[in-house]
C-alpha cells in the first residue's frame, strides 16, 4: 500500500509537471493567435477604408458620366432647334426656337462648368484610390511577414505542446482512473494546477498553512492528502 501510495504520488508529480507546461503553452500560443487577430484586422480595416474610397471614385465616375451624357442630349435639341430654324414661316416661330437654341446653350454652358468641377473632384479621388492602393500592398506585404515570423517563433512552443499532451496521456495511462479523474477535477478548480509540494508546513498552491497532523501524513507519504484549503494533491520534498 505505501509502496503504491509512494508510485501514485511520483507519477502524479511528472502529470503535474506535464501539466503546468501544457497550460503555460497553451497561454503562449493563445497569445500569438491574439497578436495575428490583431494584424489581421489592422489590414481588414484598412482594406474597408480602401473599399469606401473605390465606391467613392465609382460614383464620382458615374457622376461624370450622367452630365456628359445630358450635354450630350442637349446638343443634339441645339441641332433640331437650328434645323427647325431653318425652316421657320412666321417671326413668331423664329424667336421661339431662336430662345429655345439660346437656353440650351445656357444650360449647356452651366453643365460643362458643372463638370469641370466634377471631373476635378474625380481626379483628386484617383489619386487617394492609388495612394492608398500603394499604402494597403504595402501593410499587406508587411504584416504578412510579420504573421509569418510569429509563426515561425511559435513552431518551437507547438511542438513542445504536442510532445508534453503525449507525455500526459501516456503518465495518464498507468494511473488509476479514479485518481486521473480526480487530478482533472482538482486540475480545473485550480488553473492547471492539482499537486503541489508543501513547505514549512505551508501549502505552496495556496499558501495556507497545513494543520500539522496534516503536515505529517504528507511527509510519510503514505497516502494521498489534499490541502483542506485548495484541494490540490500535497506533496513533500525532503530537502
Ligand atoms: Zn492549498
Amino acid at each position: 500500500m505505501n509502496d503504491i501510495s509512494k508510485q501514485n504520488i511520483e507519477t502524479l508529480v511528472k502529470l503535474q509537471e506535464a501539466e503546468t507546461e501544457i497550460v503555460r503553452l497553451k497561454v503562449v500560443l493563445k497569445k500569438v493567435e491574439k497578436k495575428k487577430g490583431k494584424l489581421s484586422a489592422r489590414l481588414k480595416q484598412f482594406g474597408n477604408a480602401l473599399e469606401e474610397n473605390k465606391e467613392n471614385l465609382s460614383s464620382a465616375i458615374s457622376v461624370c458620366r450622367d452630365i456628359e451624357r445630358e450635354i450630350q442630349m442637349i446638343d443634339e435639341r441645339i441641332i433640331k432647334s437650328n434645323e427647325k430654324l431653318r425652316m421657320v414661316k412666321t417671326n413668331k416661330e423664329y424667336q421661339l426656337f431662336l430662345r429655345e437654341v439660346d437656353d440650351n446653350k445656357k444650360r449647356k454652358d452651366a453643365l460643362e462648368t458643372e463638370l469641370l468641377e466634377f471631373l476635378d473632384e474625380k481626379e483628386k479621388i484617383q489619386e487617394i484610390v492609388l495612394e492608398t492602393e500603394k499604402e494597403y500592398h504595402l501593410l499587406r506585404d508587411q504584416i504578412k511577414a510579420e504573421q509569418k515570423e510569429i509563426e515561425k517563433k511559435s513552431i518551437d512552443d507547438r511542438e513542445l505542446l504536442d510532445e508534453y499532451l503525449a507525455r500526459q496521456n501516456e503518465i495518464g495511462q498507468t494511473l488509476d482512473v479514479a485518481l486521473m479523474n480526480r487530478f482533472e477535477k482538482i486540475s480545473k478548480m485550480n488553473n492547471g494546477s492539482a499537486v503541489i509540494n508543501v513547505k514549512n508546513e505551508v501549502c505552496m498552491g495556496c499558501f495556507m498553512n497545513v494543520p500539522p497532523q496534516l503536515y505529517i501524513e504528507v511527509q510519510r507519504g503514505n497516502s494521498l492528502i489534499s490541502c483542506p484549503q485548495c484541494s490540490r494533491i500535497l506533496y513533500y520534498i525532503d530537502t
